[in-house]
Order: structure tokens, then sequence, then C-alpha cells
């Protein structure tokens, strides 16, 4: 349980939070850089996933930039054990999302898996907490279909660049036989090459090669 009394701050600006301001400040809040992927079924994003592996629909709300000081808030989700900010950004972007008909054109969504040895040392996974979060919003089931092999422990010397190189085998899929043909909403923090997003489709398409694909992530590097 949250204790009332210790003031709260804002993770993007490191301001004291106000009563009424629950994750972010106002400010910040106003001031998400946002960006609009459209149409969601042509756009950056699904071209990026074309060339790789077929994509029906595909967007994101927030746009990503390194230096951002906004980079804080997928840190905290990340890594930083902020469970309720993550479960906030989830409804958040929901809500930013339907104007769109990506969820009337979906099934079921299914957050990118953490490895189980990732899972046990952060105990949560930042991308089930967005679909959770977004459920709320678009009522939705959430399938924990992935999963993501351990890693291996001769890749910790790679850089980050170069273990999203080795992440093409690194998922698989369970898909029961009677969910078969759904048009499922691949989801995740962040949406940089594309690479974990091609991986997973795959690992889902290995499993039912009649099911639809769609992506969507909280925010997309610029
Ligand atoms: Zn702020």
């Amino acid at each position: 349980m949250e204790n009332l009394m210790l003031p709260r701050f804002c993770p993007v600006c490191s301001q004291r939070l106000m009563p009424s301001e629950r994750f972010l400040c106002m400010a910040c809040a106003m001031d998400l850089p946002r960006i609009d992927l459209e149409p969601i079924n042509d756009n950056a994003m699904t071209r990026k996933m074309w060339s790789q592996v077929p994509v029906a629909m595909g967007t994101s709300v927030i746009a990503y930039r390194h230096q951002s000081p906004f980079h804080n808030i997928l840190i905290n989700i990340k890594y930083h054990g902020a469970t309720e900010l993550a479960l906030e950004m989830g409804r958040w972007a929901a809500w930013e999302t339907m104007s769109t008909n990506l969820f009337e054109q979906t099934d079921v969504m299914v957050p990118i898996p953490l490895s189980r040895k990732k899972m046990r040392k952060r105990g949560y996974n930042q991308s089930l907490l967005l679909c959770q979060g977004m459920a709320q919003v678009n009522h939705l089931p959430v399938k924990n279909w992935l999963y993501r092999f351990n890693d291996e422990n001769s890749q910790t010397h790679l850089s980050e660049e170069e273990r999203v190189e080795n992440t093409i085998d690194a998922f698989g899929a369970n898909i029961p036989v009677e969910e078969r043909g759904k048009r499922i909403l691949l989801v995740d923090d962040v949406f940089t090459t594309g690479a974990t997003m091609t991986a997973c489709a795959r690992a889902i398409l290995k499993s039912d090669n009649t099911a639809i694909i769609n992506i969507f992530t909280l925010s997309y590097t610029i």
C-alpha cells in the first residue's frame, strides 16, 4: 500500500507531485511527445516490419528520444519497479489509440515476454503491465502465448544492439488449437529496429500460420 504521506516525484522532471497528480506532473503529462503513426495499416512502423514478416496494423503513441527526459518513463517502468506507472501508461496509451480502429481489429493482446531468468530477477514484465492497463480501457483479453528462451551466458559481453540481432530465435509461442486464426496484438514498451517484434511475430506464425499480427508499442524510437 502506497504511503500517501511520503512525497512523490514526477519521473520526468523530478518536481514534487501535487496530491491530484497521480504519476506525472500535469505539465509533463501535457507535454508527452506524441507520435502519430497513421494510417495504422501503412506507416513507418508497419513498413519496417513488412520486409521481415507480414503484419496487418501497427502504431505507437510516444516519440522516443534517448536524450529526452521522457526517457525516464521507460527506464522507470523497465528497471525501477514502477509497476503502477506502467499500468497507468497502458491505460493512457489505450485511450490515446481509441480513435483508431486498432482494438476493433484485435481479438487478443499478447505481451512480449521476458526470459524466466530476467522475470525472476525483475519480478514483473513491463509489457504485461502495459497490456493489463490497456485491457482496463479496451476490454480485450491478455494471453501469455509467447515465451522467451533464457539469454545465453555467452551473450552477456555483447552490446544491446548485438543482442537485438541475436533475438531472431529467442522466442517461442504456444497458441491453443481452439484459439487459432485470432487477430493478435503484440504489445511492447518500445519499438526501435523491430527485431524483437519480428522475432515474436515469426514465433506466433510458426505456432499458428492463420493468425493475423498487429503490433503496438508505448513508444517509438525516432
Ligand atoms: Zn514533470
